[in-house]
């Protein structure tokens, strides 16, 4: 399995790096996770336009989920015509969230390129990726994600407050990708974004053999996030770029 990070930059696309993203490929199949703003334009580095086989939307936070608006357009208007449906899988209600607003309601504009199937807590096979998602603790419906192939394992945690479901999903994990939103002061709120010190610490106690960074929003000072986290975790620890590429 090989992960590439498309997107890492927290809340709002920053100067390096679109929102959310990650292509997590196996066997030639090509699973996207998250697809925030400005994700689809990178994420043509790294794959063909048409190439992705499945999409998975962790919540519908636009950092997360708008692009998916973006590729139904590329999707829909193809120059060789609408491409075939491939499955979209989110939080209920991702279908609307995503729909673009065409203004029309003629047959063409009524194609949906996209075969939404509703996540729930569960464990599920997705092309060579045997998935586990289960709910984590932010504002909205939010699923952190398990992705093992061939022995190999890796965990998501999108968006989360303090959550012990994180720590089973990356339960022995190589690889946590986790989100270090926040760095540590006394007026965090609870149960939205870890610190970058809680980050490490969930990595602690899921015994994951690689920390990384990510949902770094831009007003923070990234070298403090990795010594804070690293005050918690001592293991191999490092910041999510754009572009950079996790081997499992
Ligand atoms: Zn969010």
């Amino acid at each position: 399995m090989r992960l590439t990070v498309i997107g890492c930059s927290g809340s709002f696309p920053g100067p390096d790096s679109p929102s959310s993203c990650y292509l997590a490929e196996a066997e030639g199949f090509r699973l996207v996770i998250d697809m925030g703003n400005g994700a689809l334009g990178v994420l043509q580095r790294y794959a063909e336009l048409f190439g992705i086989d499945a999409i998975c939307v962790s919540h519908l936070h636009a950092d997360h989920c708008v692009d998916v608006g973006s590729y139904w357009i590329a999707r829909q208007f193809a120059p060789d015509g609408p491409q075939p449906r491939i499955p979209v899988y989110g939080p209920p209600g991702t279908a609307g969230r995503v729909q673009p607003h065409l203004g029309s309601d003629s047959a063409e504009l009524a194609y949906v390129p996209f075969d939404f199937r509703d996540l729930t807590p569960a464990v599920s096979q997705i092309g060579p990726f045997r998935v586990t998602t289960d709910h984590m603790n932010h504002p909205v419906e939010t699923f952190g994600f398990r992705l093992e192939h061939a022995g190999r394992r890796l965990a998501y945690s999108a968006d989360t407050g303090e959550s012990s479901a994180l720590v089973r999903l990356a339960e022995g994990a190589d690889v946590l990708l986790c989100e270090a939103s926040f760095t540590d002061r006394a007026d965090n709120p609870p149960n939205l974004h870890l610190t970058a010190r809680q980050a490490g610490e969930h990595a602690t106690r899921a015994g994951a053999g690689q920390l990384v960074l990510t949902h770094l929003v831009p007003w923070n000072d990234r070298d403090r996030s990795l010594s804070e986290a690293a005050a918690a975790y001592h293991g191999p620890l490092s910041l999510a770029t754009c572009g950079l590429v996790l081997e499992g």
